[in-house]
């Protein structure tokens, strides 16, 4: 067995609460607090020096009650069976809250990409796309990208699987390059779909996004997006970090001039338009809107009490722990979980799918409003939970997820 990291027991505590409300049938709960599958494989790569080194690989389905099973792939020196089984799970509630046709799954290769060349990296995608084939394919688990992996990682794994089975197979996986099957606008959809949600929200609390202070805590795909677009619609994005620092301007920091210092220099820190600080330096820093975009876990029982904010929209799975959480409950903080506000990326692949599918492509002012129809629409279910059950966002969330995939798994019934 892999390292139990407590992140899927915090799932299931969340799944726990989610019951309380559903009172699901003991059987039907039991199958929800049960990975479908997982598959451990163990990928060898020649480095460039001619060495083999041995990689650890992970491809979880977690359910696929509601449809094809779909999640990201990760790479990270800390990848683990646990963490990427909570992630599939957080997956199966996620495309549950947004209503698109699929289950939930995660895969993940434990490797330091920044100690790897582009031909090591392609050698890794390859060979862990033909030992995890035997699970993956349009009908059945379409992965797509997650930290540290991109659309030219997914254009090897659409290349390694088209390979195997002799013709092109566009469907296999999201988050694309455009010109070989991937839909326009998915680069921001994760980050486009959280702001749709944070609009919401400030509609909720009659609030309004001119002038409000934002800090980002992750600056990649999701990051990057949600700082620009807050910019953009007259936010003030005053604090940023990465992986390695972090910076902060309390009169706004000019994100496209911060990307370009990373950019040329590989982190955020000594850009001359803020000052460096810590990144729980920066999280203690009281903003309007909180966004952490980076990892798991990151916002504690330990730094929980120095943040201030009164919106905090979880652009990263799980950056808030069960118990950070409950020190937002109740202070008021008005949470967007991920499973909801990150939903945008899930949804617009969703649109790749389709699209790769039935070979039609659609343009991108039209996807941009499909992602906008499904993220109020799905904002407004989980508020209306909110509001009805008198539970916090998280929970409604969880309300709503758990119940349509119950539904699936129940109406199916119990095979043979
Ligand atoms: P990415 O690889 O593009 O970027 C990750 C960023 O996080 C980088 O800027 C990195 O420097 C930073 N980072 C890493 N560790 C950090 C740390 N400990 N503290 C601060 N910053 C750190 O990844 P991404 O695709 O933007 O994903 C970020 C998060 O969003 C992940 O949790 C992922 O699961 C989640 N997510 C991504 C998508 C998507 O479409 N890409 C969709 C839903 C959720």
């Amino acid at each position: 067995m892999t390292e139990d990291t407590g992140f899927f027991q915090e799932i299931l505590t969340t799944l726990e609460t989610a019951n309380g409300h559903l009172n699901l049938p003991p059987a039907v709960y039991e199958r929800l607090r049960t990975p479908r599958r997982s598959l451990i494989v163990s990928i060898p790569v020649e480095m460039d020096d001619g060495s083999v080194n041995f990689f650890k690989g992970y491809r979880v389905q977690y359910d696929f009650a509601r449809g094809p099973a779909k999640g990201g792939v990760r790479y990270h020196p800390r990848v683990n069976l646990d963490e990427i089984t909570a992630l599939a799970a957080l997956m199966t509630w996620k495309c549950a809250v947004v209503d698109i046709p699929f289950g939930g799954a995660k895969g993940g290769v434990q490797c330091d990409t920044s100690r790897m060349s582009r031909s090591e990296i392609e050698r890794l995608t390859r060979r862990y796309t033909y030992e995890i084939s035997v699970l993956i394919g349009p009908e059945t688990d379409i992965p797509a990208p997650d930290m540290y992996t991109d659309e030219q990682v997914m254009a090897w794994m659409m290349d390694t699987y088209s390979m195997m089975k002799g013709y092109s197979v566009p469907g296999v996986v999201t988050g694309k390059p455009v010109c070989i099957g991937g839909s326009l606008g998915r680069r921001k959809a994760t980050s486009g779909g959280l702001v749709i949600t944070v609009l919401e929200a400030l509609r909720h609390l009659n609030m309004r996004v001119e002038g409000l202070t934002v800090s980002v805590i992750g600056f990649g795909n999701v990051g990057l997006f949600a700082a620009k677009q807050f910019s953009e619609l007259g936010a003030k994005v005053i604090g940023l970090a990465d992986s390695k620092s972090a910076i902060h301007n309390p009169y706004g920091i000019d994100v496209d001039m911060a990307a370009a210092h990373k950019k040329e220099r590989g982190m955020l820190r000594d850009f001359e338009g803020a000052d460096n600080l810590t990144i729980d330096e920066l999280l203690a820093v009281p903003v309007d809107v909180l966004v952490p975009a980076a990892i798991e876990g990151q916002i504690h029982a330990g730094n929980v009490n120095g943040i201030k904010t009164r919106i905090l929209a979880e652009g990263a799975n799980n950056p808030v722990t069960n118990d950070a959480d409950a020190v937002f409950r109740d202070s008021g903080v008005f949470m967007l979980p991920g499973i909801l506000a990150n939903a945008g990326g899930v949804v617009v692949s969703y649109f790749e799918w389709v699209q790769d599918l039935q070979r039609f492509f659609w343009n991108e002012s039209e996807i941009n409003e499909k992602l906008k129809v499904i993220m109020t629409r799905s904002f407004k279910e989980v508020l209306a939970i909110s509001l009805e059950k008198k539970v916090d966002m998280r929970t409604a969330a969880m309300v709503l997820g758990v119940k349509k995939v119950a539904e699936a798994v129940m109406v199916r019934g119990l095979y043979p």
